[in-house]
């Protein structure tokens, strides 16, 4: 806090020099009730280390300030960005978890319904016992012409023809 002056007298070397509530700077011989600059009345704030950071703000270094304001922004991005990562890459596993669960459910409901089908196929025989009009067919289906022509020995023609 070495770069201003007294803004009646211009000294720099005054041992106290105080702010007025009018803006301006005096030194302590300058300072009087009424503002020796511009007139008005006006409370004045002694400039020492001991004022208040929102005080001292306006007696620091704009270049320092930027730079260090800088710094703590980008420290502040830099944290933000770390607690980002940490979500997405979570959700990343966990997406991917679950893909994988369901590519196994997806997969174990088709060998269930294998299963069921083939259930039902090997069941069939029994019920066509007790059943003997029913035809004897590999499938569940009704046979077609085709396969009637072939079960009953005829020569087997297309039924397109
Ligand atoms: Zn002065
Ligand atoms: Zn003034």
């Amino acid at each position: 806090m070495d770069w201003f002056h007294c803004n009646q007298c211009f000294t720099k070397s005054a041992s106290k020099f105080a702010v007025s509530s009018c803006g301006h700077i005096c030194c302590e011989v300058c300072i009087k009730s009424q503002c020796s600059i511009c007139g008005a009345s006006c409370s004045y704030l002694a400039i020492t280390d001991e004022m208040k950071p929102q005080e001292k703000v306006f007696f620091k270094d704009p270049v320092k300030l930027i730079q260090s304001e800088l710094g703590h922004v980008s420290q502040i991005a830099v944290f933000q960005q770390t607690q980002m990562e940490g979500v997405t890459a979570h959700f990343k596993r966990k997406s991917a978890e679950l893909e994988r669960r369901l590519k196994e459910v997806t997969e174990q409901a088709y060998q269930l319904s294998e299963l069921r089908r083939e259930t039902a196929e090997l069941k069939k025989p029994l019920s066509q016992r007790r059943t003997p009009t029913s035809f004897s067919t590999p499938t569940t289906q009704t046979p077609n012409v085709f396969q009637l022509q072939f079960m009953a020995g005829l020569p087997v023609q297309s039924p397109r023809h």
